[in-house]
């Protein structure tokens, strides 16, 4: 049966970057017999344009039909000013709530071809393959109580709360433990179990889970201040890193600047059944929309994800990744990672070329 893809093409450059994804896809359709049929819904402030809000019901409906989800980027000065419960991020956030997205996956991977683009020595980072999955649905971000209260006194207090329950460890220690199966079968769980009783839970939960079902990979934990540190020092001692929301957020963003290219990482949300959104890193890019200047290659390897983790076609994924390589090895590139005797091309040229790779 063929597997059903929703495409949501969001605010800023992310209709031209998510245009250069669909021609992938659609060559991978009618070259290379992957079965799927394609939909498009409005999200984030385009999606507020024309109906009023930034997940419309319709969009929700076909997101939850979809067996995956492609996005671009949501976001941009034109809705800064809105109220927070209708501004473009609340599309995002509510598709990863509705769809119960759990499990974000933020691979960190510098191809050896732009190693001059990261701010590290090339020999700390070239080759540089990490796996940061972050838990994305629970946490501080969504403990409750939570809120600014007027104490007796007068004064003002923040308070927000950090909550896991067992399950939530350990289904995210699964996602890590399955992960690693496919790489190097090395984890490392980062928590501050030394100051939190929540991450003392967590590192109690993640050892439990390994010890039961993942005795073949090896786990390792390291307090978050540590991993910070680590990340920048030696980068390439990780493989697979599993971490709690707020950390994971922190953590991904560090890592995915160890590599210098905002345009080329994708990322992935998985649900417990493998339903996946995929999309970009970067956001809306307002400064850069609508000049065909956006590198597309992040969402063409959110794509590629899209075939591994909810398609279960890792060998188009593949193509994928080769194709790519392909046209970095030719010398294509578009300006955010341009340099010197290499050809400079725009959004369009960039998705036509791995196209033709394909
Ligand atoms: P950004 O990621 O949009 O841009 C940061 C810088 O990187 C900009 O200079 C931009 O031109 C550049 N850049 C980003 N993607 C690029 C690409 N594919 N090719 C070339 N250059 C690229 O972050 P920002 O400027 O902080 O945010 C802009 C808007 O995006 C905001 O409204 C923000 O809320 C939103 N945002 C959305 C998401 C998302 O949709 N997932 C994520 C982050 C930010």
């Amino acid at each position: 049966m063929s597997k059903n893809i929703l495409i949501l093409p969001g605010d800023g450059i992310g209709p031209e970057i998510v245009t250069e994804a669909v021609k992938v896809l659609a060559t991978l359709r009618d070259n290379h017999g992957l079965d799927i049929e394609m939909d498009e819904a409005l999200v984030g402030g385009a999606a507020y344009d024309a109906a009023g809000h930034p997940l419309p019901e319709a969009t929700l409906e076909l997101a939850r039909e979809a067996d995956a989800i492609l996005l671009g980027a949501v976001g941009g000065t034109k809705w800064e000013s809105l109220d927070i419960s209708v501004r473009p991020e609340k599309g995002l956030l509510g598709l990863r709530s509705e769809l119960e997205l759990f499990a974000n996956l933020r691979p960190a991977i510098l191809y050896p071809q732009l190693a001059g683009a990261s701010t590290l020595k090339p020999e700390v980072v070239s080759g540089l393959d990490i796996m940061i999955v972050r838990e994305l649905t629970g946490g501080i971000y969504f403990g409750q109580p939570r809120g600014i209260r007027e104490l007796d006194n007068g004064i003002k207090q923040g308070f927000n709360t950090l909550v896991y329950a067992e399950p939530e460890i350990e289904r995210i220690a699964r996602v890590a433990g399955d992960i690693a199966r496919k790489r190097n079968s090395r984890v490392c769980s980062v928590d501050k179990a030394n100051v939190l009783e929540c991450t003392e839970l967590w590192r109690e939960v993640t050892t439990a889970v390994f010890e039961k079902d993942y005795s073949d990979v090896a786990l390792s934990h390291m307090y978050v201040d540590n991993a910070a540190m680590q990340l920048v020092k030696a980068p390439k001692q990780f493989d697979v890193m599993v971490t709690t929301n707020m950390f994971g957020d922190i953590l991904s963003d560090c890592a995915a600047m160890l590599t210098g290219s905002i345009g080329m990482l994708p990322s992935a949300s998985l649900d417990a059944n493998s339903k996946g959104m995929y999309e970009p890193i970067h956001g809306s890019a307002p400064d850069i929309a609508g000049q065909g200047l956006a590198n597309p290659l992040a969402t063409i390897l959110s794509v590629a994800m899209m075939l591994r983790y909810s398609l279960d076609e890792p060998k188009m994924a593949e193509l994928i990744e080769n194709a790519v390589n392909k046209v970095l090895d030719d010398g294509l590139r578009t300006p955010d990672i341009m340099s010197e005797g290499m050809k400079q091309v725009g959004t369009e040229a960039m998705g036509d070329a791995v196209v033709a790779a394909l």
